[in-house]
């Protein structure tokens, strides 16, 4: 992977995780390197019961490479997509359009956590639970930081 490839995979992956942290989703580790060599991945410990927020969770990911850049891919995933689409597919497509902006505005609102696990995550390649959760909370309380 070039140096863009790993960090939109950094900021993709750290787009779930702290979205789902967010919903109370915990997770054993999260890294930009995978057998594929595409994607990175997020091990979650449980699943989240609102289909929703799970929604959410899995949007997050291509939202905040959205942010990160717009000249992202325009899609998301093809593992998040199918994932998705079996959550969302009774929505009508205003429901899920609203969605997308509720994806977009929670990575919007919580960017700087979003940014600070995907620069330990291009420094380390790998973060674990709760070494995430020192990060994630670190940055609620120094929010000028
Ligand atoms: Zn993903």
């Amino acid at each position: 992977m070039n140096r863009i490839d790993r960090e939109i995979v950094a900021y993709h992956e750290a787009g779930h995780a702290v979205i789902g942290y967010r919903f109370g989703q915990r997770f054993a580790d999260l890294s930009i390197h995978s057998s594929n060599g595409r994607e990175g991945f997020c091990h979650f410990f449980s699943g989240l019961s609102n289909p929703k927020h799970a929604a959410l969770v899995l949007l997050a990911g291509h939202a905040a490479e959205k942010h990160l850049c717009q000249s992202a891919s325009k899609k998301p995933s093809r593992s998040d997509h199918r994932k998705i689409c079996r959550l969302t597919g009774a929505m009508s497509t205003s429901e899920f359009k609203t969605l997308l902006k509720e994806a977009d505005d929670l990575v919007a609102a919580n960017w700087h956590q979003i940014q600070a696990v995907a620069k330990r995550l291009l420094e380390e390649g790998m973060v674990k639970g709760g070494m995430f959760a020192e990060i994630i909370e670190a940055r609620d309380s120094n929010r000028d930081g």
